[in-house]
C-alpha cells in the first residue's frame, strides 16, 4: 500500500491508536488492558432541535465522547463545524487522556463536536443550540465530570452559554462547569495566551539543549488564530526572530523577520494574514518547507504527511496545533534528525491553565497572571524534562516517549482502583 493510500484510509482517532498500539507494546502492557486504555469510556450522540431564526425548525447532530475518568474528571474542547465526525472526537477525547497525563494535572480526557457551520448561523441560532446541547449531555458534564472547554469555532461567548445553562438546571452558579470562560464569570488571566505561551516554553528548553540564542533562531508558524498569534507575538518579543507567519488564505514570509505586532494589527483590520505589506506572499503549504530552525504548525490536523514530511527543512517541529503530523511523517522526520515536540507536550499549555482555571473557580480565589505564567512554566518543563528523558532512557521518540510516559500514568491508576464489577 502506498504512502497516500495508507494516509487516507488513518482517521484521527486510527491516528492516534497506531500511536498508542507502539506505545503500549513497548510498555509490555496487559491486552486486556490495553484494549481497554484504547477505547471511550462513554459515547453520547445527541440530535439537538433548534428553532431557526427564519420560523425553520432544524435538527442538529452533536458528541460528546469521554475516554477516561482514571485520573479524574474529563477535561477537553467542543469544536463547531461542517465536516466534524464522531471518529474524529473519540482521536481527540483519547488525546486528551494522554495530553492532561504528560501534563501530570489530574484529569482524564473528552471531546465534544456539534455539525454545523457556524459561519452561516446567527448569534441567536448558535446560542440556541449551544444551550440546548449543553441540557441533552447535563447528567454527564459537570466540575465533577467533564470540563468542556474552547475548541475550533468556539469562544469565551460558548462557554458562557453554557456554564449558564449548567448553573440554571442546578438552581446555583457553577463556575467550574466549563473553562475558557470570560474573566468576569470566572476566567483565569493567562487562559488566552496558554497554549502558544506553553510551545515558547518547551521551544526555550529545546534551545537550552541545542545551545542555540533565540536572536539567530528562525521561526515560521502556520496559523494565526488563538494558538499560532500569541505564540508568534511571545516567541518574537522574547527575541525570536519569526520569518514567516501564514492562514487559511496564505502567509507572509521575510528572512530578514517580521514584525509581529504590526502583522497582528494588519491580521484585525484585514481579518487574514494574506496582503501584508511586511513580507513576501507565500502558500500556506509551501510555508511549511521553508529553511528554518523551529516550524510550529498551529492551524488544523495533518498538516505534514508523507508527502512533504522529507521537504520539512526545519530542525525542530513544535506542533502548536493537535495531530498536524501523520504517522508516516513521524516516521520521515525521525529518519532526517528532527526534534519533534509532539502536540501531547507541546500544546498542553491550555489545558494546564484551564486546569488552574477550574482550581481557581472552586476556590473562589484568583491568581494573579504573573502566577499563573510561573505555575505553567514549572508544569511545562517538568513535561518537557519528563518526555525527552523518558525517550532517551527508552531510545524511542518523543512522541512515543509521550504516549509511553503517559499511558504507563494511566495505566498504573487503574491497576491500583481495580475493575468494578
Ligand atoms: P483558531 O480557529 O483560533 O485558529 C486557526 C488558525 O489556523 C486560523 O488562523 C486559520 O486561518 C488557520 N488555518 C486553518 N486551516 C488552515 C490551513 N489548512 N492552512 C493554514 N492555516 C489554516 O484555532 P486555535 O484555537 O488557534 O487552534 C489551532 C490548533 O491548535 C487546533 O488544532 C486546535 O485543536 C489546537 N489547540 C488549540 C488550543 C487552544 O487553547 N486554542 C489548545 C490545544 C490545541
Amino acid at each position: 500500500m502506498s504512502i497516500e493510500e495508507k494516509e487516507r484510509e488513518l482517521s484521527v482517532y486510527e491516528s492516534m491508536a497506531a500511536r498508542y498500539d507502539v506505545a503500549a507494546r513497548k510498555l509490555g502492557l496487559d491486552e486486556g488492558l490495553s484494549n481497554y486504555l484504547r477505547t471511550p469510556n462513554r459515547e453520547i450522540i445527541v440530535h439537538i432541535p433548534v428553532d431557526m431564526d427564519d420560523g425553520t425548525l432544524r435538527v442538529f447532530d452533536g458528541f460528546r465522547v469521554q475516554h477516561s475518568i482514571a485520573r479524574g474528571p474529563c477535561k477537553g474542547g467542543l469544536r463547531y463545524a461542517p465536516n466534524v465526525t464522531l471518529d474524529e472526537i473519540r482521536g481527540l477525547a483519547a488525546e486528551m487522556t494522554w495530553k492532561c497525563a504528560v501534563a501530570n494535572i489530574p484529569f482524564g480526557g473528552a471531546k465534544g463536536g456539534i455539525i454545523c457551520d457556524p459561519a452561516k448561523l446567527s448569534m441567536g441560532e448558535l446560542e440556541r443550540i449551544t444551550r440546548r446541547y449543553t441540557a441533552e449531555i447535563l447528567d454527564y458534564i459537570g466540575p465533577d465530570r467533564d470540563v468542556p472547554a474552547p475548541d475550533m469555532n468556539t469562544n469565551e461567548q460558548t462557554m458562557a452559554w453554557i456554564m449558564d445553562t449548567f448553573s440554571m438546571h442546578m438552581r446555583h452558579t457553577v463556575t467550574g462547569s466549563v473553562t475558557g470562560k470570560p474573566l468576569a464569570l470566572g476566567g483565569s488571566l493567562g487562559r488566552r495566551e496558554a497554549t502558544g505561551r506553553g510551545c515558547m516554553i518547551t521551544a526555550d528548553e529545546a534551545l537550552k539543549r541545542f545551545r542555540w540564542q533565540r536572536e539567530t533562531t528562525r521561526v515560521i508558524v502556520q496559523g494565526c488564530g488563538n494558538v499560532g498569534s500569541q505564540a508568534a507575538r511571545l516567541m518574537y518579543e522574547a527575541g525570536y526572530k519569526i520569518i514567516g507567519v501564514s492562514d487559511i488564505s496564505g502567509g507572509t514570509y521575510n528572512t530578514s523577520g517580521i514584525n509581529v505586532p504590526h502583522l497582528l494589527e494588519y491580521l484585525g483590520k484585514n481579518k487574514s494574514v494574506k496582503g501584508f505589506g511586511g513580507g513576501e506572499s507565500i502558500g500556506s503549504q509551501e510555508i511549511l518547507e521553508q529553511e528554518c530552525e523551529i516550524l510550529l504548525p498551529a492551524a488544523t490536523e495533518s498538516v505534514i504527511t508523507g508527502k512533504n514530511a522529507h521537504k520539512v527543512k526545519a530542525k525542530l517541529l513544535v506542533e502548536g496545533a493537535n495531530s498536524p503530523t501523520t504517522p508516516s511523517a513521524d516516521d520521515i522526520l525521525f529518519d532526517r534528525g528532527v526534534f519533534v515536540i509532539p502536540d501531547i507536550l507541546a500544546n498542553a499549555g491550555g489545558v494546564t491553565v484551564s486546569y488552574f482555571e477550574w482550581v481557581q473557580d472552586r476556590q473562589g480565589y484568583f491568581w494573579p497572571e504573573a502566577m499563573v505564567n510561573d505555575r505553567l512554566k514549572d508544569i511545562m518543563v517538568s513535561a518537557f524534562d519528563g518526555v525527552v528523558g523518558y525517550g532517551q532512557k527508552h531510545n524511542v521518540n518523543n512522541r512515543i516517549a509521550a504516549y509511553m510516559l503517559a499511558i504507563d500514568r494511566v495505566a498504573s491508576c487503574i491497576k491500583v482502583r481495580g475493575i468494578y464489577a
